[in-house]
């Protein structure tokens, strides 16, 4: 990638997630009064999902993030590793992130000005056939999830659109997810969204939101996800093979250099195995180049005469050298799947 390019998409990175920002989170100004809504979402339903339910999300997210490492990250950095953090973290940011997009999308009534845009229209074409079949398919996501959780149409790093559910405040930028991507439409299933209204009729709820949906901002969401570096990293983050190998290398490399050599002594083997493993595995579309191929064929070649001079039982010196230059390869793999 030029510099340019680069610099253009750290801006639009910054840009990105320019709404949601960092520690001390805050509610987003909504942009319409709590009774703009109805009859579709009523006053109430509003004002009591807002002031209350997305406040504590914050609240309780905040509360949470004591750490300044984790305070340091963005938003979308707290939910990619979702799996990694607490469950408080895991749900709270969850649940700050995917309401935040919910108000976006909503309009106050009547709209009948906002459309989809012929963009957006073409890749519901291309994915879906209809806008019939889409709300369809959107509305089954939603009223099949057990429980508590969101129904979402998302751009996956493919491009393409699909439509997917989670539970609770999980969503599709966690690593938690089976379907991964950025949300353009994300529509809340639990109970506390519907229930003053339409008691425990949440098809009915479902029919009414499809109603009050935003197409004007759900077309520039659309717009602006397939822009957005965002897209790139939870394309790398769904490569399991990358992410196997990583766990091995921390898990070996970092004692060493502490001096350490029992665990890469004991796991050399490992290193061989994750590394065939990667070389087998379906690289994602846009790691797919030359480069990364050949990069991938040398750390097999390296890690495997790693383990074969560990066998050999060599000092720790020569251990050393083989293993700091295969995690150099791999930093350069690493590299390469960033540009
Ligand atoms: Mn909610």
């Amino acid at each position: 990638m030029k510099k340019i390019q680069w610099i253009a998409a750290a801006f639009s990175l910054v840009l990105g997630t320019q709404s949601f920002a960092q520690a001390p989170y805050a509610l987003p100004k909504l942009n319409y009064d709590y009774k703009a809504i109805e009859p579709h979402i009523d006053a109430q339903t509003m004002e009591i999902h807002y002031s209350k339910h997305h406040q504590a999300y914050v609240d309780n997210l905040n509360k949470a993030l004591t750490d300044p490492k984790l305070a340091a990250l963005t938003l979308e950095q707290l939910l990619l590793n979702a799996g990694r953090r607490s469950d408080v973290i895991r749900n709270n940011a969850g649940g700050h992130y995917n309401h935040s997009l919910f108000w976006e999308i909503l309009t106050p009534t009547p709209d009948t000005e906002s459309k989809p845009s012929d963009a957006l229209m073409n890749s519901i074409e291309l994915s879906f056939k209809n806008m019939d079949s889409l709300k369809k398919l959107m509305n089954q996501a939603a009223s099949s999830r057990f429980g508590s959780g969101w129904a979402w149409l998302v751009l996956t790093p493919d491009k393409q659109l699909i439509v997917t559910s989670t539970p609770n405040q999980d969503n599709p930028i966690m690593d938690v997810s089976k379907d991964r991507g950025i949300p353009i439409i994300g529509i809340d299933v639990w109970e506390h969204a519907y229930y003053l209204k339409y008691q425990n009729k949440r098809g009915d709820y479902l029919g009414a939101v499809w109603k009050a949906l935003n197409w004007n901002v759900i077309s520039k969401k659309y717009y602006e996800a397939l822009q957005n570096p965002l897209l790139k990293v939870i394309e790398k983050s769904s490569w399991k093979e990358l992410n196997d190998f990583h766990m091995v290398m921390a898990q070996t490399f970092h004692p060493v250099e502490e001096n350490n050599f029992k665990p890469l002594r004991e796991r050399s083997g490992e290193l061989v195995a994750r590394a065939v493993d990667l070389k087998n595995s379906k690289v994602p579309a846009s790691f797919n180049t030359p480069e990364i191929t050949k990069a991938i064929d040398e750390l097999v070649k390296g890690a495997t005469e790693l383990d074969k001079i560990n066998t050999k039982k060599v000092k720790d010196g020569v251990l050393k050298v083989k293993i700091e230059k295969l995690h150099d390869k791999f930093h350069e793999i690493q590299g390469l799947c960033s540009h």
